[in-house]
């Protein structure tokens, strides 16, 4: 079976070298020079753990290639896969440009039989929009159309892409279920097989119950904070019921990614298009914009508002941990927010770092590592839980910094450490 796959980011790639991995033979195109030349050379264009080991391994077996010529790939092809983004329009809805592009590409040249496979995250009836592009150069249908979404996590994609909670197969045709299936058999993991409308709803609903139960957690620390309650505690035993469960009950500074913010705004689109109000997702969705100023509130009552002559110190600029990836980051929001204050902002992240200094402003200073950034800081905020920002070493950090006092949103540190003398602010905790 020949594979291609279209759009070598997040998905596309890892989807790529797993099924070189599996034995077939895929073929990767992406449009971006610069990208395309780094894989040619041997180099993954992201930070994913394990994935360039895996991508190495793959390409000298020869079964992984990329290009950007569709002509030499698509009329070969028993099976495509789109991978392309799907970024938010400034109303939420998503932009499908690159979806058209590339079912135009492929419509004027498959030959023979043909299944098209949605991995990208795509609203509601985009399924039908392929397919309709795919008839106007093909009268005799020769393809059949799949949705198939994706729901790895950057920072385990691996582990998540061969180890899913689920396969959606959304079609209406057995041989492309057949082939799908055929494709996936090495993870042996169940299937929901249904229509391609329910497969692509079922993305959104799964992204939108996700940032709803962060939401959730973090409105109950700012609670917990007002009454001195702690909010860890109350995630561990709801978190033990097992009709609610422990996961994604970590109150930090908001979600973020290039998936849940634009997910859940799509969400709301597509329910305003079809007449439905969806009042608990567009809650989810404020609540979480407004969670940056609710959070640069707590900073100007630490300072006391005074923001002359100090620096402030931030750990963290991805949107979690074991990625480059700085989409929708709160800690990239937060750093915009506070570069406009007349403190010295100082950032440290050990993995996103470039993709940061293409989103903030020049005056904020990008250190070399954690010490550089603690040095005669008076505010520490720790923004992304890295592990290495785990295990600092406390008491070179009350030496190093101005002022000991430190804002953790991760909740990574505990009241324990105002015993070796610091000011010690986290999420949900008195
Ligand atoms: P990405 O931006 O990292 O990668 C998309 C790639 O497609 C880019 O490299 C781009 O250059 C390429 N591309 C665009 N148009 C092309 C064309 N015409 N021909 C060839 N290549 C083209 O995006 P991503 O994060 O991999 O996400 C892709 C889709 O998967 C999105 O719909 C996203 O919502 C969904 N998704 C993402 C994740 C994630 O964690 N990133 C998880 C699940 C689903």
């Amino acid at each position: 079976m020949k594979i291609t796959i279209i759009g070598a980011g997040y998905v596309g790639l890892v989807q790529a070298v797993c099924l070189a991995d599996f034995g077939f033979n895929v073929t990767c195109i992406e449009k971006d020079p610069e990208k395309l030349r780094e894989l040619k050379f041997g180099r993954i264009p992201f930070y994913e753990p394990g994935l360039e080991d895996l991508f190495r391994k793959n390409l000298k077996s020869d079964r992984l290639k990329f290009t950007d010529n569709y002509l030499e790939n698509i009329p070969y092809s028993d099976v495509i896969f789109i991978c392309v983004g799907t970024p938010p329009k400034k109303n939420g809805e998503s932009n499908l440009n690159f979806v058209d592009q590339v079912s135009k590409e492929i419509s004027k040249r498959i030959k023979g039989y043909t299944v098209i496979v949605s991995k990208s995250t795509v609203p509601v009836g985009t399924s039908k929009r392929i397919e309709n592009i795919l008839r106007k150069k093909n009268s005799q249908k020769t393809y059949d159309v799949v949705s198939n979404p994706e729901f790895l996590r950057e920072g385990s994609a691996l582990e998540d892409f061969t180890r899913p909670d689920k396969i959606i197969i959304g079609c209406r045709s057995e041989k492309a279920e057949k082939m799908l299936k055929r494709i996936y058999k090495p993870l042996n993991r169940p299937y929901v097989v249904t229509n391609n409308e329910t497969a692509e709803i079922i993305k959104y609903a799964n992204n939108s119950f996700l940032a709803t139960k962060i939401t959730f957690i973090n409105e109950i620390a700012d609670l917990c904070e007002n009454i001195d309650a702690e909010v860890e505690t109350v995630a561990k035993a709801i978190g033990l019921d097992g009709r609610i469960g422990p996961k994604f009950l970590h109150p930090g500074p908001g979600y973020g990614g290039s998936c849940f913010p634009k997910d859940v705004k799509s969400l709301i689109y597509q329910g305003n298009k079809n007449l439905t109000d969806l009042k608990i997702i567009k809650a989810v969705d404020k609540a979480n914009e407004l969670r940056i100023q609710s959070l640069f509130k707590k900073i100007k009552k630490i300072t006391k508002n005074k923001f002359s002559n100090i620096q402030i110190g931030l750990l963290g600029i991805t949107f979690k941990p074991n990625t480059d990836d700085v989409r929708e980051s709160p800690a990239v929001k937060l750093a915009k927010s506070l570069s406009k204050t007349k403190a010295k902002i100082k950032i440290f992240d050990p993995k996103g770092m470039e993709n940061a200094k293409k989103e903030l402003p020049k005056s904020i200073k990008f250190c070399e590592n954690e010490n550089e950034v603690i040095k005669n800081s008076s505010l520490l905020v720790i923004l992304t839980e890295w592990n290495q920002f785990k295990n600092l070493d406390l008491l070179n950090v009350k030496k190093l910094m101005k002022k000991p006092i430190i804002l953790d949103l991760r909740n990574i540190y505990s009241k324990e450490i105002t015993k070796l003398g610091f000011k010690y602010y986290s999420i949900g905790n008195n």
